[in-house]
């Protein structure tokens, strides 16, 4: 018998992150996020330069919109660089959203102390993430 389904309505939106090792993909990171900028209207975030929460290692992370999933993921599988990118929806459970929900291009990476993530942000008093976009794109994808 199959569980529950959901429907693709709970998703608010996706989040893409972009791991690199600081030692020798920093220009290769800072370039990508240049790229994207100039092409996705989408939320990017800083680089950070040390692992945050669940996340083995550096990256930075760009927020983009449901109808933009089929516009920016097959760009990123053209142009990840051979970096480890973590795609996954923004659903009310954080915790399914980044282990059975995610979908990884290159090598997947292991995350870390995942069982700190909610796994009903409602029940917390809050919502999964909306995009605010940043970017002023020129170039098209
Ligand atoms: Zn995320």
């Amino acid at each position: 018998m199959m569980n529950h389904l959901h429907s693709i309505t709970e998703i608010s939106s996706f989040h893409a992150h972009i791991y690199f090792n600081p030692s020798h993909d920093k220009q290769k990171v800072e370039a990508l996020r240049e790229h994207i900028a100039e092409r996705f209207l989408v939320q990017l975030g800083a680089v950070f330069d040390r692992p945050v929460g669940p996340h083995p290692l550096p990256m930075f992370l760009v927020v983009f919109s449901v109808p933009q999933f089929a516009t920016f993921v097959p760009w990123l599988m053209l142009n990840r660089q051979n970096l480890s990118i973590l795609v996954h929806p923004n659903t009310d459970n954080e915790q399914a959203d980044h282990t059975h929900h995610a979908l990884w291009l290159g090598t997947p990476l292991t995350l870390q102390q995942l069982s700190r993530l909610p796994t009903s942000l409602k029940a917390m008093g809050y919502q999964p993430d909306a995009v605010m976009p940043n970017t002023t794109p020129t170039l098209t994808a």
